[in-house]
């Protein structure tokens, strides 16, 4: 059976009371319902340490829930004001951390070229790599989403190729388009399909063979309505979700959709 791999991707959002109910919350379901995929929690890196212990207390044995980092400095340490490093974010347990957001690209302007590094590093540092990707409105328009896909593959995985290529596990791909994002609309189940698909090929232009093995989510207004749609979409492995996973019988129900 398929395991599918769910993100939750709670941003600049709670606070340590509201992030520690909703982590108890999922943790509870997540048992309760017997769900079977994995889930990611991404939570804002202050609170790292603590959804760290409260997984640590509550899950024992169940490795089905891990933690992960929204972003990492691209520095192994060193004098770089307000970043945090691979090797702190390890001292917590996390296992991925989230690279090339479209939030990073466009609010805070990372390029691929600084997105790279980051990717080597996570990788290089033992963390796994959840790598977005996904073209604007405009470029969408312009008909340039493939191209501006293949280039964020192809750039930002380009330090790191012969790491994945000896443990292909250390990446995950997600295809979130950035118009989706947040707005409440999702790409056409065919939009979807098609650019995984492409996304496959890519990869396999730049990792070779063993890429058939890199999970591909899908991000942009994940829902518990729209999500059973989506996930039994071919070549979906899997959702990365922001604001319905804030809320735990949203996320639970789109974690137990497939
Ligand atoms: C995200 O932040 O990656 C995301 C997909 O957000 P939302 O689900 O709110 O669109």
């Amino acid at each position: 059976m398929k395991t599918y791999l769910i993100a939750a991707n709670w941003k600049q959002n709670g606070t340590k009371k509201s992030l520690s109910r909703l982590t108890k919350g999922i943790i509870k379901s997540a048992k309760n319902k017997k769900i079977t995929n994995s889930i990611i929690l991404l939570p804002p890196s202050i609170y790292i340490d603590n959804i760290s212990t409260l997984l640590k207390q509550k899950t024992l044995q169940n490795k089905k829930i891990s933690l992960g980092a929204q972003n990492i400095s691209p520095y192994i340490d060193g004098a770089f004001t307000g970043e945090i490093s691979t090797n702190m974010l390890k001292d917590y347990n996390c296992k991925y951390v989230l690279i090339g957001h479209s939030e990073r690209r466009h609010i805070f302007l990372e390029k691929n070229k600084e997105i790279a590094a980051k990717v080597k590093l996570a990788i290089d540092s033992k963390l796994s790599v959840i790598f977005c990707v996904g073209e604007t409105i405009a470029e969408r328009n312009k008909k340039e989403t493939k191209r501006i896909i293949a280039q964020q593959l192809k750039i930002g995985l380009s330090s790191a190729v012969n790491l994945i290529k000896k443990n292909t596990a250390k990446l995950v791909v997600a295809y979130e388009p950035v118009w989706a994002i947040g707005t409440g609309r999702t790409a056409k189940p065919k939009d979807i399909q098609d650019v995984h698909i492409f996304i496959q090929k890519t990869l396999s232009i730049i990792l070779g063979n063993k890429s058939k093995l890199i999970k591909i989510l899908y991000g942009g207004s994940v829902n518990e309505v729209n999500a059973s749609l989506i996930l039994k979409l071919d070549n979906v492995d899997g959702a990365l979700v922001g604001g319905a996973s804030l809320n735990t019988k949203k996320f639970i129900e789109i974690c137990s959709s497939i």
